[in-house]
């Protein structure tokens, strides 16, 4: 055993706050050690950071399930429930993959998950989900679901739930992939509808951990769904946003301020307005970015362009995640590889980036101390190779 260097992996962690605060209470106490870390990151040649990205234990933040159907499960359930499609083929569906922006991806997306009709349905494409993460590395899955896409079309949201539910429990099982369920509310709809769904939910409330918001941000700032966000903070769910991915930083202080989110699901135009980069830091709000999407929506015009290397550089919870990857042409490794080849992060961003993933997390100390755990311990195995 080597734990002096597994003890020097934790120094990083010694000097943060804790940003998973639930009425005041610290779920996040990590060990205080002094050792060297630098030294270890600088034994681990920079060459092998596509090996060690892969390697590394993960958690993944922000991925909607519906976002995750590959063209050829839209073809073979569109095929297995007699659902006509507007594309002939899967290269055809594939080669309409080239958006200009959020709502030219959205009305793809949308079309997409009009083949999700059955329980089993909802199982298959988040068992196919959950199966490429791990097989990536992700120990730990917070995964997003918009029943208003499918209620909207008849299926109820029972079927949608349990579906999703029941690939978490046996990918699990099967794989020892943890994953828990987030209900996002589609933002250009009315928060009366928004209230709708969650009572539709609510005898499903053991099966989510929280709810999000997105779709359409653009005219559709935090503050329009106030009310349900605050009947869903009486509840004691935990609660997220997207805001700032194409919206201003306004958006990003009303998530917070209005909707008191405790993470931001992109943020990354949070750049724009130092009073809140200033403010993300201290109280460390973690922000879930994804690179290749934000490439695919023109966010950013290339990804060395890309900020998160200063969002890293000035302190906040930044982590890695893959958004929708079916569209956006990555998983959470190529979103991890491709954006650290094209922006020069290294051994140390790659190890701040997962820890930051565990970190942000909607999981027990002791959880996260046993993936800290895993994570040094695969550090410590390419610093001795
Ligand atoms: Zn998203």
């Amino acid at each position: 055993m080597i734990m002096g260097h597994f003890d020097a992996l934790h120094f990083v962690l010694s000097t943060r706050r804790c940003p998973v605060r639930r009425q005041g209470v610290c779920f996040w106490s990590p060990p205080v050690t002094t050792t060297d870390l630098p030294a270890l990151f600088a034994r681990i040649a920079p060459a092998r950071l596509p090996e060690l990205l892969a390697a590394m234990p993960k958690a993944e933040l922000h991925i909607h399930i519906e976002g995750s159907l590959e063209p050829e499960l839209i073809f073979a359930l569109a095929q297995r429930n007699g659902v006509a499609l507007p594309y002939a083929s899967v290269a055809q569906l594939r080669s309409a993959y080239a958006f200009s922006n959020l709502q030219s991806f959205l009305d793809i997306y949308y079309a997409g998950a009009s083949v999700l009709l059955h329980e089993q349905d909802f199982y298959d494409m988040a068992r196919a989900y959950l199966a490429r993460a791990a097989s990536e590395n992700v120990v730990h899955a917070e995964i997003f679901f918009d029943p208003q896409t499918h209620t909207a079309r008849g299926v109820p949201i029972e079927v949608v739930i349990q579906g999703l539910h029941r690939a978490c429990v046996d990918a699990r099982a099967e794989l020892g992939i943890s994953a828990a369920l987030i209900l996002c509310f589609l933002r250009h709809l009315s928060e009366e509808d928004a209230f709708a769904t969650l009572q539709q939910a609510l005898p499903l409330r053991d099966k989510f951990i929280g709810v999000g918001l997105d779709s359409s941000e653009l005219g559709h700032p935090p503050e329009k769904f106030a009310r349900v966000f605050a009947r869903c903070r009486e509840l004691g769910l935990h609660l997220v946003a997207h805001a700032g991915e194409e919206g201003p930083p306004a958006y990003i202080w009303s998530a917070l301020d209005v909707l008191h989110a405790e993470r931001i699901d992109h943020g990354v135009q949070a750049q724009h307005d130092a009073a809140l980069l200033e403010r993300l830091a201290r109280e460390r709000t973690p922000l879930t970015v994804c690179p290749l999407s934000n490439l695919k929506l023109c966010v950013f015009a290339s990804l060395a362009q890309h900020n998160l290397p200063q969002l890293l550089a000035a302190g906040l919870c930044v982590t890695v995640n893959s958004d929708d990857p079916a569209y956006f042409g990555g998983y959470i490794n190529d979103n991890f590889t491709q954006l650290f080849a094209a922006t020069g992060l290294g051994v140390p961003h790659a190890y701040m980036l997962a820890r930051n993933s565990f970190e942000a997390s909607f999981v027990d100390a002791g959880t996260k101390r046993a993936w800290q755990e895993r994570l040094d311990a695969v550090f410590a195995r390419f610093a001795q190779e």
